[in-house]
């Protein structure tokens, strides 16, 4: 199957890409033999202000990223007031002393990737009684510069997570080395998703949809596929 074509940014709105992207999507997960349902987009709105997020929130799509803390709390309290079945993930790092505030408004968080930051998760969860889904951030790369729990820690720090904090963890999520090839990567947290037990994730970013689809991944990300370029 060749990859898909991203949408021309710039004759077409919104939510026409979005509605291209969707069909992309389903029958690459059709061609990977599973439902189509099984992968969620989600559209990565950072940088984006609410009046180019609205019309995506009115044709119905519910699932949306951001990757700062502080854009979303300006941007998104009204947006869910108005659209309050829409679901929000934190994708981008997660400062410790930031956790409550994340738990209190973001429906996922896919960057947890210290034990600092599951304490502090924790107690926010306690707080406020509400956990968002989480999603453990691995480092299959090793790489230096990069956060990210090591492949070899991840068993002990999802068990922690679990027995120590309470936390229930929904599955693991990667950022492939950005001069490697990403199949293998995600191949590799599938593998090691189904080891301790949490569904994997992965983010298709420019990859394109089949690689999300055969490698078995829960959700996909995308930004200007859908919103254009960022200013
Ligand atoms: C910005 C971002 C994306 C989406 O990138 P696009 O190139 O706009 O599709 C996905 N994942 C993360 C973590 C991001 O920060």
């Amino acid at each position: 199957m060749p990859p898909a074509q991203p949408p021309k940014p710039n004759d077409m709105t919104a939510p026409e890409r979005l509605t291209q992207i969707q069909a992309e999507l389903a029958a690459a997960m059709e061609a990977c033999g599973r439902a189509p349902a099984a992968l969620t987009l989600i559209a990565v709105s950072k940088t984006f202000s609410a009046s180019a997020i609205q019309p995506v929130l009115a044709a119905g799509h519910l699932d949306f990223g951001e990757n700062r803390l502080q854009e979303a709390l300006d941007k998104w309290p009204a947006l869910k007031e108005a659209y309050p079945q829409a679901r929000l993930h934190l994708i981008g790092a997660l400062q410790s002393n930031k956790a409550a505030q994340a738990v209190a408004h973001f429906d996922a968080i896919h960057s947890l990737d210290r034990p600092k930051l599951a304490a502090k998760l924790a107690d926010a969860v306690q707080k406020y009684a509400r956990q968002p889904t989480l999603f453990v951030q691995v480092n299959t790369g090793n790489e230096p510069q990069k956060s990210g729990i090591l492949l070899d820690d991840l068993d002990g720090f999802v068990e922690a997570c679990t027995r120590d904090y309470g936390l229930k963890i929904a599955g693991l999520m990667c950022l492939p080395p950005a001069h490697d090839v990403p199949a293998p990567h995600f191949a590799l947290l599938e593998k090691r998703a189904q080891k301790s037990r949490p569904h994997s994730i992965k983010h298709g970013y420019e990859w394109r949809l089949f690689i999300g689809a055969a490698f078995g991944a829960t959700h996909i990300r995308l930004g200007t596929a859908i919103f254009g370029p960022r200013g």
